[in-house]
């Protein structure tokens, strides 16, 4: 449904809008590829792009990439990926290093004009001379130098005179700042490392505050829509802005997207990779973009996620039981239902030399809410699999699944009767016996009887044999961040996260293909994982039927 009440950052922006501060909307979503896209950055991406499409504006994407030590063309294609899948096509690709020229150009203007100046200071001491919340500053010895001198100790810097971290580019604004932002932040530090796109050209590099600003400035971005955490850079981003006298965006925050039982850091979730306590990104339990989509998730559901859980001010952690609601809702409204056993006993109809022919089609509806989605025909005969927990020998007077001398329906076939069991030598029941009731075919039932449960199975020999992974969440507490002294968020990787077993399927199975999702009737929605052969299916559990998950 539409939201009537506007969030806080459409409201600045109606705002802003309407004081003619800005004269349209141009977004950007600013991802630094050095990892996967996660469900955090999914919220952002609906944000920007949302905001976009909404209020007829553009939404740039801009790769952040000013960092080279931990960036890959692997994430830059990932990231575009993921971005498209979620549903989002970008006005313009960027990215930040295609800036480094003109930031270079205006670090010379800052340092002309007595704004900026090379300091020698290692990192450490540059930590130090820096203060605390109480303590004011220090200054650098650099910040006596001339302009010229600075110009010409940045040029040298540029030109790789120096080694790792002899110098930086600082900007002089204020060592007494009760924000420590601007206390004289750094603008380039000197790293001789390659960059994926740059090459060896650079071996100073801007720093995060230094290039964002300007690279919404270049691109004309009228919000800069940012999390929490960059509320105390907003003063700098906007002093840059000043300083410059360029366009000047302006600054947003919101807060991050947390959830339960999840780890959101790229830096975390790339240890998860490389330590191998899941398969890798995509692994089916990762709160990655590609690990939610081979789990199944529809980028319908993940944006309406998004919008279901709004924007704020505050951080707050997010309940993962609506992310796995959002894909149920969905797909209980598009996926097929299908009939599979996963933990098989056979059911055997005695009296089925009587029926005339050894197989029966039977019509099954695809979607009970969906009437265009059609129907199916199912093999029936008198050899079947149900699951074992839907029998029981004796059974109280409320289950109303089979037990020995009850009655229940075969979905879209029979009403059966049991009357005997076959055990094996330790007693565990290895056949059920029954007989059907001809008057009682799903549709054309003329027999007046009426049973209380209704309960799917295959036909044994017209069944298919695949793989099942049943996922369950990757941590098994709630905030897997919060650890004591001395243990890691791995101490709190669920054991039981993954359970493989064999299930035997109806033959329309076969059919389907790799990412196409069906309900289990009864169990759950499954989609067909990519390590599907052809005869050999592998089928990921995306989510049970109703919130199950045992506190
Ligand atoms: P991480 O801490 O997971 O590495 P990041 O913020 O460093 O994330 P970026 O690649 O810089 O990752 O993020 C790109 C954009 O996505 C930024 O605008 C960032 O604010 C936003 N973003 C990242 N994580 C979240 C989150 N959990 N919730 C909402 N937005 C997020
Ligand atoms: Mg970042
Ligand atoms: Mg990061």
């Amino acid at each position: 449904g539409e939201k009537t009440h506007r969030h806080f950052i459409r409201q600045a922006i109606d705002a802003d809008l309407a004081s003619g501060r800005f004269d349209g909307v141009r977004t950007r979503f600013p991802p630094e590829p050095n990892g996967y896209l996660h469900i955090g950055h999914a919220k952002s991406i609906c944000l920007n792009f949302g905001l976009a499409q909404e209020l007829g504006g553009t939404c740039n994407l801009r790769f952040d990439d000013t960092n080279p030590t931990k960036e890959d063309t692997e994430y830059v294609d990932s990231i575009q990926e993921d971005v498209r899948w979620l549903g989002f096509q970008w006005d313009n690709l960027h990215f930040a290093s295609d800036y480094f020229d003109q930031l270079y150009q205006w670090a010379e203007k800052l340092v002309m004009e007595g704004h900026a100046y090379v300091c020698d200071l290692t990192a450490e001491q540059t930590r130090e001379y820096r203060g605390t919340l109480t303590e004011p500053g220090r200054d650098s010895p650099g910040r006596s130098n001339t302009p010229e001198e600075n110009l010409d100790l940045l040029r040298r810097m540029k030109a790789g005179e120096f080694p790792d971290g002899a110098k930086t580019l600082r900007a002089k604004i204020d060592m007494a700042n009760p924000n420590i932002n601007l206390r004289d932040p750094v603008m380039y530090r000197i790293s001789h490392v390659p960059h994926h796109r740059t090459g060896d050209k650079w071996c100073i590099y801007p720093m995060y505050d230094w290039a964002h600003g300007q690279s919404d400035s270049i691109e004309k971005i009228t919000f800069s829509i940012c999390t929490l955490e960059f509320e105390h850079h907003r003063p700098l981003y906007d002093w840059y802005c000043e300083k410059l006298e360029i366009h000047h965006p302006r600054q947003i925050e919101f807060a991050r997207l947390n959830i339960t039982y999840t780890v959101m850091s790229k830096r975390k979730l790339l240890q998860l990779v490389q330590e191998k306590h899941v398969s890798g990104w995509d692994d089916p339990r990762m709160p990655t973009i590609v690990g939610l989509r081979r789990r199944g998730y529809t980028p319908e559901s993940i944006r309406a996620f998004c919008a279901d859980i709004g924007v704020a001010k505050f951080n707050s952690t997010i309940d993962v039981v609506r992310l796995e609601n959002a894909v149920r809702e969905h797909l209980n409204e598009v996926a097929p239902r299908r009939m599979a056993v996963l933990d098989p006993v056979k059911l055997t109809i005695t009296n089925w030399a009587d029926h005339g022919s050894p197989v029966e089609m039977m019509s099954a509806i695809n979607n009970p809410g969906d009437e265009s989605a059609g129907s199916r025909e199912i093999p029936f005969s008198g050899s079947l699999w149900i699951e074992r927990d839907d029998f029981k020998e004796e059974a109280p007077r409320k289950f109303f699944r089979l037990k020995k001398g009850g009655a229940v329906r075969l979905r879209a076939g029979y009403i059966v009767d049991c009357h005997d069991v076959v055990k094996d030598d330790d007693g565990n029941i290895t056949e059920i016996l029954c007989t059907y009731d001809p008057e009682t075919k799903s549709g054309e039932d003329t027999s007046g009887r009426k049973v209380k449960g209704t309960i799917h199975w295959v036909s044994c020999d017209h069944a298919s044999e695949v793989t099942v992974r049943n996922y369950d969440r990757l941590f098994s507490v709630e905030n897997p961040d919060n650890v004591p002294e001395g243990k890691t968020f791995l101490d709190h990787i669920n054991p039981d996260s993954l359970s493989t077993t064999k299930a035997y399927v109806e033959p329309a199975l076969c059919e389907a293909k790799v990412g196409d999702r069906v309900q289990f009737e009864r169990l759950g929605y499954y989609v067909v994982d990519p390590d599907s052969k052809d005869g050999e299916m592998v089928f990921n559990r995306i989510v049970g039927l109703r919130d199950t998950w045992a506190k």
